[in-house]
């Protein structure tokens, strides 16, 4: 088979007034399609359940995306046995063959990629070019995993040995569970179910109810590529009626999630409790939250240390893990730094995301709640520099909201607050910021401004953090450039759109033959 090589997938300029006026007509397209039913999707088949859960546009709360059939245990048990008749198959077909689905997806999501920027930016309340991100990040993951899963296929080059043929070649593991967050509905979804599948595994995929609907289009575009039969299986669903039952189930072999830390560590701790009957150590691949930060010394350039901050605090209303919630400023330029970043944040209007504003509303009460309730925090342990107000009449929206004099104590320079909101700490040196930044249980992304060689090898060596940033924003991982995942209670570090991400899903076997 022939493949062009890998290349990300370009962003769409919407300045151009031709891409405008897709978007539009795109928007068009897909509000007329609001409030549709949606069917899980178990052995190949379409199964609509009483129970339905609606979802709702963050921006507007009364306007129904879409209602989505859910999963109750008994077809939970039916898929996790559909997935297991479809291992038996699946498992021997070439990673050739399974790459081409890939292929054939990414191809399907080129075509509609306006339609299904539109559907997140009513369902999820992103800007244009956050949705044209995500879109473009999904394609990337399925061409990148597909021509990985091939390099896969030739093993591993093993040392030769007189008088015997060895081989080491990579098998799949068996039924997974893929629980995708909501924060990059189709992108995170589409890597994490296509790197399962690819290498040979069988899934059940249970989205986050807030981004539903745009999982289940992913789902009619698998169903366009025919994927066989209970390769896929999709079951939204409570968490507390399926989610320990899917997670602890017998036949599961692996989970693959991502989401907050408090959910990682419970689904961490309740799969490896073995259960009567179960033939092997279930495998956890989790990518969970962060306190990111960007440390600024007294040689940067300012103006580019504003922007990075800015964009990395509030893009996407700060609803990434990979978000710059904190910014760590040395004394001698921390006036000046401050004040261009709250010059520059001003100018963030926020408004409805179908008109493109730049800043949307979180994405629904619950979030709404906790990120209020930590700016409140915020106004008691430090100094307010702007923004603050909130207002859920309509839509989520909360203005972007910075905090100065922040110690590293303060609540919201240690806890993941998933919005936006930003802390800023004054410190007296390098080192100093150094530390403050390491000052965290997690490890995802982090930034350093500085024109001092000496100190970026300084951070180089000793930031704790998986994805390391100089001299720029720290979030916007691109596939195969910036493989992404973080330490500690970030996650097991699986670097997603990285090289080694499909080990996670195979397991490899040493196969000795004696002449
Ligand atoms: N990969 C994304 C980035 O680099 C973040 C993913 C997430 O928030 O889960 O910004």
């Amino acid at each position: 088979m022939t493949m062009i090589p890998y290349q990300n997938e370009p962003f769409l300029d919407y300045s151009l007034p031709e891409n405008q006026q897709l978007m539009s007509q795109a928007l068009e397209k897909v509000k007329s399609q609001l409030g549709q039913t949606y069917p899980l999707w178990i052995d190949g088949k379409e199964i609509q359940s009483e129970t339905l859960e609606k979802s709702v546009n963050p921006a507007k709360h009364q306007e129904v995306i879409g209602y989505v059939s859910q999963a109750n245990a008994p077809m939970i048990e039916e898929a996790i046995q559909a997935a297991t008749r479809a291992f038996e198959t699946w498992q021997f077909t070439s990673f050739e063959e399974r790459a081409m689905y890939l292929v054939k997806a990414a191809a399907i999501m080129r075509r509609r990629k306006h339609e299904l920027c539109a559907w997140q930016i009513l369902e999820s309340g992103k800007n244009w070019a956050e949705a044209d991100a995500d879109v473009a990040e999904a394609i990337d993951f399925l061409e990148y995993y597909a021509r990985q899963a091939i390099r896969l296929d030739q093993g591993q080059e093993l040392q030769p040995y007189p008088g015997e043929d060895n081989r080491l070649e990579y098998i799949p593991l068996g039924v997974g569970i893929v629980i995708p967050p909501w924060n990059f509905p189709l992108a995170i979804l589409t890597g994490m179910a296509a790197s399962a599948i690819v290498t040979g595994n069988t899934v059940l995929l249970k989205p986050a109810p807030q981004s539903s609907v745009m999982a289940a289009v992913f789902v009619e575009i698998m169903k366009e590529i025919h994927l066989p039969d209970g390769v896929l299986n999709f079951v939204p669903g409570h968490p507390a009626e399926i989610g320990d039952l899917m997670v602890g189930h017998r036949d599961t072999r692996f989970i693959s999630f991502t989401g907050s830390k408090a959910t990682g560590t419970h689904i961490d701790e309740y799969a490896h409790r073995k259960i009567d009957g179960q033939r092997w150590l279930k495998r956890v691949v989790a990518e969970l939250g962060g306190k990111d930060g960007i440390v600024v010394d007294e040689t940067a350039d300012l103006d580019a240390a504003a922007e990075g901050i800015v964009a990395s605090a509030f893009g996407f209303q700060g609803q990434k893990c990979s978000a710059g919630s904190r910014a760590i400023i040395h004394e001698d330029v921390y006036d000046e730094l401050v004040e261009k970043v709250v010059a520059l944040t001003k100018e963030l209007k926020m408004g409805a995301p179908e008109e493109n504003y730049p800043v949307g509303p979180v994405i629904d009460d619950k979030s709404f709640q906790k990120v209020t309730g930590y700016i409140e925090i915020g106004k008691q342990e430090d100094r307010l520099l702007l923004g603050g107000n909130a207002d859920d009449s309509k839509g989520y929206y909360i203005e972007p909201t910075i905090f100065g004099n922040c110690t590293r104590q303060s609540r919201i320079m240690q806890e993941e607050i998933f919005g936006p909101v930003l802390a800023i700490c004054k410190v007296s040196s390098f080192e100093e910021g150094i530390d403050v930044y390491n000052d965290t249980e997690y490890g995802l992304t982090g930034g350093v401004f500085s024109r001092d060689r000496r100190r970026l090898e300084y951070a180089r060596k000793r930031m704790m953090c998986g994805n390391l940033y100089f001299n720029r924003k720290c979030t916007g991982a691109l596939v195969g450039v910036q493989p992404f995942g973080g330490f500690n209670m970030s996650g097991t570090d699986s670097k997603a759109g990285g090289k080694d991400y499909l080990l996670n899903f195979v397991q490899p076997k040493v196969v000795t033959e004696r002449f």
